[in-house]
């Protein structure tokens, strides 16, 4: 009896520890041998991830699926990827369309309609768009500018800056649904910088917003500050990117601070998260990784802590805390705090 009593608490814990549905984003952007190798990846490269998510069986959905099925409560697959091409550069058509017509499997690709009128020679046209649509590809905004859209102009009011903003995002969508015919409202921050006022813009024009901080995506995440794992340059490499593919998403029902840019003088900031439960997972396992460093987070019933120490550079950077999972071993759950820390001018480089 005591040892079914035993087994019937273990059964009831087994429950409770179910880990949240988890899509890990792929984000790219240069597919080629000949440009930037920090936001790249070669045509070779790119087919070996499509080729390394076939053969582990994943479950590959375009970012509306995810957003509908997520959306209805649905739980899915153990194994869900989407995949994201930041900027639309003429590479992504020349080296990419063999790849993608081979695999069929949804992308989206964020564009700057602005950026493709400027340097033709430098983009895809919207008929080279519009091909790709035959083989799985979504487009949708990057931006018309792609600004980095939390910095102010001299002298600019914040109401200023709003219209300005507003105006850039919905000029964008304006002409992509043109061309396209209406596309679901999916908006990629430039260089993943945001702060609490565009979210509360974007929000209000229904957008979904995709940053460039690491995670997965899953019901709890926030819809203006999606996370996507980098897949290019050193992080193209299968033997961390397979993790992190794999990886779970945490709970998280708040986190301070509200935005990512921090103050010039902030130069060892902390951030603190609370999460629904903490049942899937020993807390005492969390690491999190900031520059060199690993930090301990401080728990305070569900609620974690994590202090810098060492100081963050002028320029975006990242905090990623991992902890592993008890229901699904060898699978770890990802958490990542970004921030930004302006020069004394207000600024920072690309
Ligand atoms: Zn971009």
């Amino acid at each position: 009896m005591r040892f079914f009593v035993i087994l019937l608490c273990g059964w009831l814990a087994g429950v409770a520890w179910a880990a949240p549905s988890s899509v890990a984003i792929l984000q790219y952007h240069h597919i080629g041998h000949d440009t930037p190798r920090v936001t790249s990846v070669t045509a070779a490269e790119l087919e070996a991830h499509f080729a390394w998510l076939q053969d582990q069986q994943f479950t590959v959905l375009s970012l509306a699926d995810v957003q509908q099925r997520l959306a209805a409560g649905e739980s899915l697959p153990a194994y869900t990827a989407a995949i994201t091409i930041d900027d639309g550069w003429r590479n992504v058509y020349h080296e990419g369309l063999p790849v993608f017509k081979k695999y069929r499997y949804p992308f989206t690709i964020f564009v700057n309609p602005k950026l493709m009128r400027e340097a033709p020679q430098q983009y895809m046209n919207w008929e080279q768009l519009k091909e790709l649509q035959q083989y799985g590809a979504h487009i949708a905004n990057h931006s018309n500018s792609h600004w980095h859209m939390t910095w102010r102009q001299d002298a600019e009011t914040e109401s200023e800056w709003r219209q300005r903003v507003e105006a850039d995002i919905l000029s964008a969508q304006q002409e992509i649904d043109e061309q396209l015919g209406p596309q679901p409202r999916h908006f990629a921050y430039p260089y993943g910088e945001y702060n609490e006022q565009l979210e509360q813009l974007l929000a209000e024009h229904g957008f979904l917003a995709f940053a460039q901080h690491s995670g997965p995506w899953t019901a709890y995440t926030t819809p203006t500050a999606i996370p996507r794992f980098p897949a290019s340059a050193q992080y193209a490499n299968l033997a961390t990117l397979s993790t992190k593919l794999k990886s779970l998403g945490l709970p998280v029902i708040s986190s301070t601070p509200a935005s990512m840019v921090v103050a010039h003088g902030m130069v060892t900031p902390s951030f603190s998260v609370e999460l629904a439960n903490t049942d899937d997972f020993n807390p005492r396992q969390m690491n999190c990784f900031a520059g060199s460093s690993v930090l301990q987070p401080q728990w305070d019933g569900n609620r974690f802590t994590v202090q810098l120490e060492q100081p963050i550079p002028v320029g975006r950077s990242r905090v990623n805390c991992t902890v592993p999972s008890r229901s699904e071993p060898g699978r770890f759950y990802w958490y990542s705090q970004p921030f930004v820390r302006p020069n004394a001018q207000g600024t920072w480089p690309d």
